[in-house]
């Protein structure tokens, strides 16, 4: 398994090259500023107490408050929380946004635990970390496996704590608790923007382009339903059980089905494929929305893909980026192409320090022009510097922090 921070950690050799990059601010981007890890305990229904570990991870603050998600997940270790807090880093800087980059997570199979006992993790992680977060400081909000419930409870938690209103400490809450409209499909309406630019670039029209999609969350099933709606052929779909593929793909029934079983596998005139299948399937379009590593040094060969629009955090080692960039295979990064998610962040925030609420239709105005810039500046670093979409993203970004960084 690829180390995510090492991985981290050669991207930005790559674009450091590139552009040439200052040594001292090189020396200081190597490193994340500050990491806590703590432990947890929670009374659990049974009485017992356990122990249970999180960190969280602020890596640069160079552009705003220190910002990105909390994943609660068995895999979370520090080197991968602090491998999305540098990716949150860029991401914000690609879009161009006033936050820097953090991350948190804790080890847990939250699918295993009750709903109070839910409670009791979140707000204990929010009594762990209260003193290093604030909306002038460090915002978190959703990750893997976190919901707008789970802010609530961290929201209310930390007000509690400091003794007063902040809605602005966290974002991607529920809508009634000064959530933004848009915030739950943003990730996903981002990604469909991107894919837009892309086409146009590529020259592929939306009914003859076949897409493939790994993941049914947030990201991946409102990003299936929405290129579904813009026109596109979703042609295969899966979930963490395994995917399902047919040329003639009924979106609506695999949702119909998935809600029914509990899976997406077994729909009459389908396929079944395993995930990983699903990556080697003859698409135009592969839009990896799960989790990293998936396209690596082992099944890069057998991508059939034309592009790949990574929707998930580090889908693509740097091993399979190398042999696509040498296939000519447009890999629309991560820190582009989900950056809606966190931008819709952002404006949640401004609409709480400001006490304003926007409309959905506001909100993905703002969003849409912002993504499809961010895609043309990419797009002309790469054309520019004759190098892959993410190094080309790196630049930009790093030149933005470095600029402040230097002031
Ligand atoms: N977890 C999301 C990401 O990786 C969103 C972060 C945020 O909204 O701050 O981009």
């Amino acid at each position: 398994m690829n180390n995510a921070f090492e991985n981290a950690m050669t991207q930005l050799d790559q674009a450091a090259n590139i552009m040439n990059l200052n040594k001292d601010i090189y020396a200081v981007l190597k490193q994340s500023d500050r990491v806590l890890i703590v432990s947890i305990p929670v009374k659990m229904d049974s009485g017992e107490v356990k122990v249970f570990t999180g960190y969280r991870s602020q890596y640069n603050n160079a552009m705003g408050p220190y910002k990105g998600g909390i994943r609660y997940h068995w895999n979370v270790s520090i080197d991968e929380v602090k491998a999305l807090s540098f990716w949150m880093m860029i991401k914000c800087a690609t879009v161009n946004i006033p936050m820097g980059g953090g991350k948190g997570g804790i080890i847990v199979n939250p699918k295993e635990l009750s709903i109070g006992e839910l409670e009791r993790l979140s707000r204990g992680y929010i009594q762990k970390i209260w003193r290093e977060i604030g909306s002038d400081k460090d915002v978190p909000a959703p990750d893997v496996y976190t919901t707008p419930q789970i802010m609530g409870w961290m929201r209310d938690e930390y007000e509690k704590l400091v003794g007063h209103s902040d809605p602005g400490v966290i974002t991607g809450k529920a809508i009634p608790n000064g959530g933004s409209e848009g915030r739950e499909t943003a990730t996903a309406q981002g990604g469909v923007y991107v894919v837009k630019e892309l086409a146009k670039k590529l020259g592929l029209n939306p009914s003859e382009t076949k897409v493939a999609v790994q993941g049914m969350g947030n990201v991946g099933g409102f990003m299936a339903k929405i290129l579904h709606e813009e026109g596109y052929d979703i042609v295969a779909i899966s979930d963490s059980k395994g995917g399902i593929y047919s040329e003639n793909l009924d979106l609506n029934a695999v949702f119909a089905h998935k809600e029914a079983t509990g899976s997406v596998q077994n729909l009459e005139g389908t396929k079944n494929v395993t995930n990983e299948e699903l990556l080697e399937l003859p698409v135009d379009i592969l839009v990896p929305a799960a989790l990293e590593n998936q396209i690596h040094k082992d099944n890069v060969d057998k991508i059939l893909a034309k592009a790949i629009v990574e929707m998930a955090n580090g889908p693509v080692t740097p091993e399979a980026d190398e042999i696509l960039k040498q296939k000519n295979v447009p890999v629309v990064p991560d820190v582009l192409a989900n950056a809606g998610g966190v931008t819709v962040s952002c404006f949640e925030w401004e609409q709480n320090n400001k006490n304003e609420h926007w409309t959905e239709a506001e909100v993905f105005a703002k969003l849409e022009p912002m993504m499809v810039q961010a895609f043309n500046e990419v797009w002309e670093t790469k054309e520019k510097y004759n190098v892959a979409m993410r190094v080309a993203a790196f630049v930009k970004a790093i030149e933005r922090v470095a600029a402040k960084m230097k002031i």
